[in-house]
C-alpha cells in the first residue's frame, strides 16, 4: 500500500513540476501570461492534493492526525490569503509579494529548524540506521538543511523589513554606522555557526538558537539601508533566495515537488534580479553592500513650478507631431490607464505619433506599467523601453509625464548626494515641452525633490491623473480643426 501511494505521489509531483515549468514559460509573454498563471496554479493544486496521499502524511496506523491537522490549518490559512490577495490593489502588490516571499523563506527556515532540533535529540552514534530513520542527519542533508535555513531566515527577516518599507511603515533608507562591517561580521558568524552545526552531527540546542538569531539579524541589517531605486532589485533577490531555500528543503524532506518548484523559482528569480540590477546600472554586490548616492545635503534646485491649464495642454498636443507619454506610479493609483488610451486614440486620429516610455522600475513592481497598459488595450508596438526611447526625447514635441517622479528625476545624473544618484532615468527634460500630471507637490518613492518640475520647459497640470487626463480628452474635442 505504502509503495503504491509513494509511486502515485512521485508521478503526480512530476506532472506538477511539468505544469510549473510550462506555466513559467508562458508567463514570459504578456499575451500568454494569464494562461501561464493558470497552468502553474493547476500544478500547485495537484501538488497540494497529493500531499494527502503522500506517505509522510500517514503514520503506521493510518493517517497521522497531527500531520493532517497541520495540513488542514495550512490550507485554511492559504484560503484566507487567497481572499486577501484578490482584494489587494495592484499598487499594493509589492508589499504582498514581500510578505509571500517572507513566508516561503520562513517556512524553509522552520523546516531546517525542525530537522536540526530532531537531530539534536538523538543520543549515541549517528549510524546508517539512525540516519535512515531521520533520527540524525546525514552530512549532506545537514549541510543543505543549514544552508536552506540560513538563506530562508535571511529572506524571512529581510522581506519583513522590505514589506515595512514598501508599506510606508518605516524609513525607506535607514543607514547606520559601520553598516558594512556589521553585515560582514554577522555573515561570517552565521556561516561559522552553521559549519559547526553540520560538523557536530548531533547539534547542540544553544548553537541552533544562536545560528538562527544571527541569520535573522543579518536579514534585518542587510535590508535596513536599502531604499529608493534598489528596492525592486532586493524584492526580486529575496524571491530568488526563497526559491533556493525551498529547493534545499525539498532535498532534506526528499520531496520532488518542493525541489523542482524551488529550483524553478530560484533560477527565474536570479535571472530577474540580474536583469533588474543591470537595468539600474548596479551590481548585486553594490545593492547589498553599498547604497545609492553618498551621504550629505542635496543640491539646491532653483526656479519654480509653473502650472498650466488642461485646455492649453490639449492644444499643445493637438498640434504636436510627436508625443511621448511617461506613465508612473500615480497613473496606477488613479487607475487612469483607460483614459490615457482614450487620449492616445484621440491624438492618433489627429495624426499625432504617440509612444509610451517605460522605465524598468516605474510603479511598484517589475512590469507594472506594461500590465496596466495591456489591460487598457494599448498595443505593444507603441510601448517602448527606456534605452530605445531616450534618444527620441530631443525630437519629441510634448513629453506627458503621468504620475511618474523618481524615474524622470534629472538629479539622478547631476547630484552625487542624491539617494537615486547613478540610477538611469528617462531623459524627459530633453523634450521640447514637458507636461507633468500630479496632484500637488508630493514626492515619489525615494522621497526627494524633482529638478524636472522646475525646468524652464516644464509645466505642471495639477490634479488626480484620471480627472486630469479626462480634461485633456475633453480639451482635445474642443480644439478646432481636424489635423495638421
Ligand atoms: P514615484 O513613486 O517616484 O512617484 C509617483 C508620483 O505620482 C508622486 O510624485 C505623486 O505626486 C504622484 N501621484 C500619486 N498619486 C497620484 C494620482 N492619483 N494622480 C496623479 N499623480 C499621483 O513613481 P515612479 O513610477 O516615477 O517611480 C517608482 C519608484 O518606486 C522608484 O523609486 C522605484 O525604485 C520604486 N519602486 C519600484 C518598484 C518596481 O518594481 N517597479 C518596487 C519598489 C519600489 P503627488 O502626491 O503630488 O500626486
Amino acid at each position: 500500500m505504502e509503495a503504491t501511494l509513494d509511486l502515485l505521489a512521485k508521478a503526480s509531483y512530476f506532472i506538477a513540476a511539468v505544469l510549473f515549468i510550462v506555466g513559467l514559460k508562458r508567463m514570459s509573454s504578456p499575451v500568454t501570461a494569464r494562461r501561464g498563471i493558470q497552468w502553474a496554479g493547476v500544478g500547485m493544486v495537484l501538488a497540494t492534493v497529493v500531499t494527502f496521499v503522500a506517505p509522510a502524511t500517514w503514520g503506521p496506523a493510518g493517517v497521522d492526525p497531527l500531520n493532517l491537522g497541520l495540513i488542514l490549518l495550512a490550507l485554511a490559512l492559504s484560503a484566507a490569503f487567497w481572499v486577501w490577495g484578490r482584494r489587494v490593489p495592484l499598487t499594493d502588490m509589492p508589499q504582498m509579494v514581500a510578505i509571500f516571499n517572507g513566508m516561503g523563506g520562513g517556512s524553509a527556515a522552520a523546516i531546517g529548524a525542525v530537522a536540526l532540533v530532531s537531530a539534536s535529540a538523538h543520543s549515541g552514534a549517528c549510524t546508517a540506521e539512525a540516519m535512515a530513520a531521520h533520527a540524525c542527519l546525514h552530512p549532506t542533508k545537514a549541510s543543505l538543511a543549514v544552508l536552506g535555513a540560513l538563506i530562508g531566515a535571511v529572506s524571512f527577516s529581510g522581506s519583513v523589513i522590505a514589506w515595512a518599507k514598501l508599506d510606508g511603515r518605516m524609513d525607506r533608507r535607514y543607514v547606520f554606522p559601520a553598516q558594512q562591517a556589521v553585515n560582514a561580521l554577522l555573515t561570517v558568524a552565521a556561516v561559522i555557526s552553521g559549519v559547526l552545526l553540520v560538523a557536530q552531527g548531533t547539534p547542540l540546542l544553544w548553537l541552533i538558537a544562536l545560528f538562527f538569531a544571527l541569520a535573522l539579524l543579518l536579514g534585518v541589517t542587510m535590508t535596513l539601508p536599502i531604499g529608493g531605486a534598489d528596492m525592486p532589485v532586493v524584492i526580486s533577490l529575496y524571491n530568488a533566495l526563497t526559491g533556493l531555500a525551498v529547493a534545499f528543503k525539498g532535498y532534506v524532506l526528499q520531496n520532488e515537488a518542493l525541489m523542482i518548484a524551488g529550483m524553478v523559482v530560484g533560477a527565474a528569480g536570479m535571472l530577474l534580479t540580474q536583469l533588474m540590477a543591470k537595468a539600474m546600472n548596479r551590481s548585486l554586490g553594490n545593492v547589498l553592500f553599498g547604497s545609492f548616492g553618498a551621504a550629505g545635503p542635496a543640491q539646491a534646485i532653483s526656479g519654480s513650478q509653473k502650472p498650466i491649464e488642461a485646455s492649453d495642454v490639449a492644444a499643445m498636443m493637438a498640434y504636436a507631431e510627436r508625443v511621448v507619454i511617461v506613465p508612473g506610479y500615480g497613473m496606477a493609483v488613479a487607475q487612469a490607464q483607460h483614459k490615457v488610451w482614450e487620449l492616445t486614440q484621440a491624438l492618433q486620429k489627429r495624426g499625432v505619433q504617440v509612444k509610451f516610455a517605460i522605465h524598468p522600475v516605474a510603479g511598484r513592481m517589475p512590469g507594472h506599467m506594461n500590465v496596466l497598459l495591456a489591460e487598457a488595450g494599448v498595443p505593444y508596438d507603441i510601448i517602448t523601453d527606456m534605452d530605445d526611447i531616450n534618444p527620441e526625447f530631443p525630437i519629441t514635441d510634448v513629453a506627458l509625464v503621468i504620475g511618474a517622479n523618481d524615474v524622470v528625476n534629472p538629479v539622478a545624473k547631476t547630484d552625487p548626494a542624491s539617494p537615486i544618484y547613478g540610477m538611469p532615468i528617462l531623459d524627459v527634460s530633453l523634450a521640447r515641452n514637458v507636461v507633468v500630471v500630479k496632484r500637488g507637490k508630493g514626492t515619489g518613492f525615494a522621497g526627494i525633490e524633482n529638478a524636472l518640475f522646475y525646468a524652464d520647459n516644464a509645466r505642471m497640470l495639477y490634479g488626480d491623473a484620471s480627472g486630469a487626463i479626462a480634461r485633456l480628452v475633453a480639451g482635445l474635442k474642443e480644439v478646432d480643426g481636424g489635423g495638421h
